[in-house]
C-alpha cells in the first residue's frame, strides 16, 4: 500500500470511528474501482484539471449514477426551457439513495443497459455545460458531512476521488477546494441543496435503528419526500390546494413568494419534511389543528 492509501485508509478509519455515518457522497459510481478518498479543508491544495485535451476526455460522462439534486433539476429546467414533470419523464428514472432508503431521481444514461453516453454529452462536450448538475461540477471532489460523536453541529468537508481512469489529475494545476468550488459555481447550489442533504443524512443515520427514532417512515411520507425533492409544480400544487395552508402558520407574504419562486418553495418543503419526518420544530402548525390533533391522540389513547 502506497503512503497516500495508507494515509487515507487511516483517515477513512479515524473518521468511522469518530463519528456517527452521515456522508453524502457527490462521487459517480464507478463499481470496479476503488475510490480512495482523502479529506480535505476548504484550503487543501490539489492537482487536478479537466479540458477536451485529456486523453479520457468524456470518458466520466458513460454510464455514471448520477443522482439529481432538487437545485440540479431547477436549474436544467430553466436551461431546457420545461417545467419538471416534462424533465423527470424525459431525462430520468426514478432511484433510491440507499444509505438513507429515500427516493430521488436519476439522470437518465444511453444504452439498453443504462451503460452508455449520457444523453447531454454530444462530440462538443456537455451540451447542459452552464447548467450540469452538481455532482458533475463537483467531480474529482465528494461531499461528506459529518456529526461527531455527541455534538450538535455537523461539519462538511470535500474529500479527493482518485479514479484510475481520470487522467486530470495528472495535470498541472494546482488549486485549493476553496478555489475549485468557486470556478465550478458549487455555492448555489449547496445552498438550496442544503436542507435536502439534511435529510438524507439524517435518514441514513437513523437507519441502523429502523428510522426516526426507531420507525421508518411511510411509503407515504417518501413520495412526498420525492415529489418535493423532485416537482416543484407539484408541490406548489399541493400546497395551494390542500389544506396545507390551513394547517400551516405561513406568513401571507411568504405564500405570496412561493406562488412564484421556485426555491423559496424548495426551502419551505424541506422544513415541512423535517417536521413530517423527525418531528423538527421546522414549521409551525396552526394552534386549533394542534390542539385538534393532541385531542385525537389522547382519544386513541383512551385518554378520554
Ligand atoms: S450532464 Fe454533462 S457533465 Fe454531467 S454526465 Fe452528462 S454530459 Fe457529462
Ligand atoms: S479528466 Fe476526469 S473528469 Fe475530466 S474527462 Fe477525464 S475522466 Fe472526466
Amino acid at each position: 500500500m502506497s503512503e497516500q492509501d495508507s494515509h487515507a485508509d487511516a483517515e477513512r478509519k479515524r473518521l468511522d470511528k469518530e463519528t456517527e455515518v452521515e456522508i453524502f457522497d457527490a462521487v459517480r459510481g464507478d463499481d470496479d474501482n476503488p475510490v480512495m478518498p482523502v479529506r480535505l479543508k476548504s484550503g487543501a491544495m490539489f492537482n487536478f484539471s479537466c479540458h477536451r485535451g485529456v486523453s479520457c476526455w468524456n470518458v466520466c460522462c458513460h454510464g455514471t449514477d448520477i443522482t439529481l439534486t432538487p437545485m440540479d433539476i431547477l436549474v436544467l429546467c430553466k436551461h431546457l426551457s420545461i417545467r419538471p414533470p416534462e424533465f423527470l419523464a424525459e431525462y430520468t428514472l426514478p432511484g433510491v439513495w440507499d444509505r438513507a432508503d429515500l427516493p430521488v431521481a436519476k439522470l437518465k444514461m444511453t444504452g439498453a443497459d443504462g451503460k452508455g453516453p449520457c444523453q447531454f454529452l454530444t462530440d462538443e462536450g456537455c451540451s447542459v455545460y452552464e447548467a450540469r448538475p452538481a455532482t458533475c461540477r463537483y467531480y474529482p471532489l465528494g461531499l461528506a458531512s459529518i456529526k461527531p460523536k455527541g455534538a450538535d453541529v455537523k461539519e462538511d468537508f470535500c474529500f479527493l476521488v482518485k479514479e484510475s481512469h481520470c487522467k486530470g489529475h495528472d495535470e498541472d494545476k494546482l488549486q485549493t477546494v476553496a478555489q475549485f468550488r468557486e470556478e465550478q459555481g458549487i455555492e448555489d447550489y449547496d445552498r438550496v441543496n442544503r436542507g435536502w442533504m439534511d435529510i438524507l443524512m439524517k435518514m441514513a443515520s437513523w437507519k441502523s435503528l429502523g428510522g426516526p427514532h426507531g420507525k421508518d417512515v411511510s411509503p407515504q411520507v417518501k413520495q412526498m419526500f420525492f415529489l418535493v425533492s423532485t416537482d416543484v409544480d407539484g408541490f406548489r400544487q399541493f400546497v395551494l390546494e390542500s389544506k396545507f395552508l390551513d394547517t400551516y402558520e405561513i406568513d401571507p407574504e411568504a405564500v405570496e413568494v412561493i406562488k412564484e419562486n421556485d426555491e423559496a418553495l424548495l426551502l419551505l418543503g424541506f422544513d415541512w419534511m423535517k417536521n413530517v419526518m423527525f418531528q423538527e420544530s421546522t414549521i409551525t402548525m396552526k394552534e386549533h389543528v394542534l390542539h385538534d390533533s393532541i385531542a385525537k391522540a389522547r382519544e386513541n389513547m383512551g385518554a378520554i
